[in-house]
């Protein structure tokens, strides 16, 4: 038998010898009968609160105390996580934890998910865990379900590990090439870390995961580089939430998982440049940022009227918009609404009040009472299980949904499509201010999904070969199936910034 102590076992003295093992080191924990995980700081008392807590703050203070472990701090540790096949814990006072799975993670989400349920409040939870100073579930990123595939996308493996400790770039980006699908990348991995990044997306790409063209770039909110995000509010704003998601870079990608598989791949080309074989939506006719109404109720109004202006008072349409790309609501729940007839008909009358009656004969504050009542016969100020399981689709946007849309509700575009010239709406988290993305080319990434859903709604915004934004919930909105050949530089990959 052999026993691999890690760090001992890398000599840390000897370069050439460490690098050769280093990127090793993936197969041997892939291999390992089982990997010991000492927590070092974590005691008895730790786990009994989590375990027989008797109050909800105790059972909190065990979720966080196994949450705040230095181990789950560190970039190798993430790897190895990831790689093992048999982790078992150690505890600070050298004893085998016995019943553990997963080093604590379903534990901990089991606790914090069924507490959650009996507060029936996240950001009431988050503050009594004290969220921001502490470490919570979430704030983990998704290892578990990384630790059952093994082997996890770009994105995906970006944020779990960006926000991590190690002693170098070099490091990093092993870890990261030990948790993607590809092993290697071709030549020598880059000593410039943004070099680097690209080469292990392209790698990814190559393979046939797009999750690299998802990703919010390093030039957006929170990156070093200016842009129009960066005025102090906006700043403050983002390092303020990156704080409150300790170890999750949620701001760089925060999709979860992908599955299925690009569709027009084999037509697609990496080397020299990327040239992508995509489905067209349409060139980008109106964009719109408005955050001046941050209150749920009153973005709702904005978005609504703002949508109006395109569909015109067809409720088909209008309902299926506003439900399903711009709330997430599943395809069940829109169509339950459109089949009811009396809803059908509330709605009609409040979409011809409003498409009569326009500028100053008829204000916000005069129309917020019929935007409520609107809002409510879409179902979007109601827990509707089937589309979002705790919350109602519009507070959704005001947590997670927002997030997806680079922390921002209040993201709009028209897109023209070039089939039937219809335009249609979707929401898009932007990487440049509304004057730059007005004008590019809306693409979908046919056959990849995300988050279990069987609609391929993932987009990208494209001018002059550079992403301008994101699209998360870009269902096909017309029959039309146009694809293009589409040049990317994928220059502006986010860069990692460790916590501290
Ligand atoms: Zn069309």
């Amino acid at each position: 038998m052999e026993i691999w102590y890690d760090y001992i076992s890398v000599p840390q003295w000897e370069k050439p010898l460490k690098e050769r093992i280093i990127s090793a080191i993936t197969r041997v924990f892939y291999n390992a009968h089982f990997t010991l995980v000492h927590l070092s700081d974590i005691d008895d008392n730790t786990i009994k609160l989590l375990r027989h807590g008797g109050t909800q703050e105790d059972r909190i203070r065990g979720v966080t105390g196994i949450c705040n472990a230095k181990w789950f701090s560190r970039v190798w540790t993430v790897m190895e996580l990831i790689r093992s096949q048999n982790p078992r814990v150690m505890n600070s006072h050298y004893r085998i934890v016995e019943r553990v799975r997963d080093v604590f993670l379903d534990e901990v989400n089991d606790v914090w998910n069924s507490e959650l349920v009996a507060s029936g409040n996240v950001h009431e939870l988050e503050s009594l865990a004290q969220m921001g100073k502490n470490i919570v579930p979430w704030n983990l990123g998704p290892l578990r379900i990384s630790h059952i595939a093994k082997v996890v996308d770009f994105g995906t493996a970006f944020t779990l590990l960006s926000r991590r400790g190690c002693a170098s770039d070099s490091d990093f980006f092993e870890a990261l090439l030990g948790i993607v699908r590809p092993r290697r990348v071709e030549g020598k991995l880059s000593s410039d870390p943004a070099q680097a990044m690209r080469q292990i997306a392209v790698s990814c790409l190559e393979m046939g995961d797009y999750s690299p063209l998802l990703m919010m770039s390093r030039s957006y909110n929170g990156g070093d580089n200016h842009t129009f995000y960066s005025t102090s509010a906006h700043r403050n704003g983002a390092a303020h939430l990156l704080e409150r998601c300790g170890y999750l870079d949620v701001m760089t990608y925060a999709l979860g998982p992908l599955e299925g598989f690009p569709t027009h791949h084999a037509e697609s080309e990496f080397r020299p440049g990327l040239r992508l074989k995509l489905e067209i939506i349409g060139k980008v006719t109106f964009a719109m940022t408005d955050t001046t109404r941050l209150f749920q109720p009153w973005l709702f109004l904005i978005i609504a009227r703002t949508v109006l202006n395109f569909t015109g008072p067809n409720v088909d349409q209008f309902v299926r918009t506003i439900g399903s790309r711009l709330y997430n609501l599943c395809n069940e729940d829109v169509e339950e609404v459109l089949s009811d007839k009396d809803a059908w008909a509330r709605i009609h009358e409040i979409l011809y009040q409003w498409y009569n009656k326009t500028g100053t004969s008829h204000n916000d504050e005069e129309r917020f009472p019929s935007g409520q009542t609107l809002a409510g016969l879409i179902g979007l100020d109601r827990i509707r299980t089937r589309s979002h399981r705790l919350v109602s689709a519009m507070d959704w946007m005001g947590e997670h949904g927002g997030t997806l849309h680079g922390a921002n509700a209040g993201n709009l575009i028209a897109a023209r499509c070039l089939g039937c010239h219809e335009t249609f709406v979707y929401r898009a988290a932007f990487l440049r201010p509304p004057s730059e993305v007005y004008g590019s080319m809306a693409y979908r990434l046919a056959g990849v999904l995300h988050q279990g859903r069987s609609n391929e709604s993932l987009g990208i915004l494209v001018k002059d070969t550079e992403i301008v934004g994101r699209l998360v919930w870009a269902s096909r909105a017309c029959e039309c199936r146009l694809t293009e050949k589409v040049d990317i530089s994928l220059h502006d990959l986010p860069k990692r910034r460790p916590r501290n």
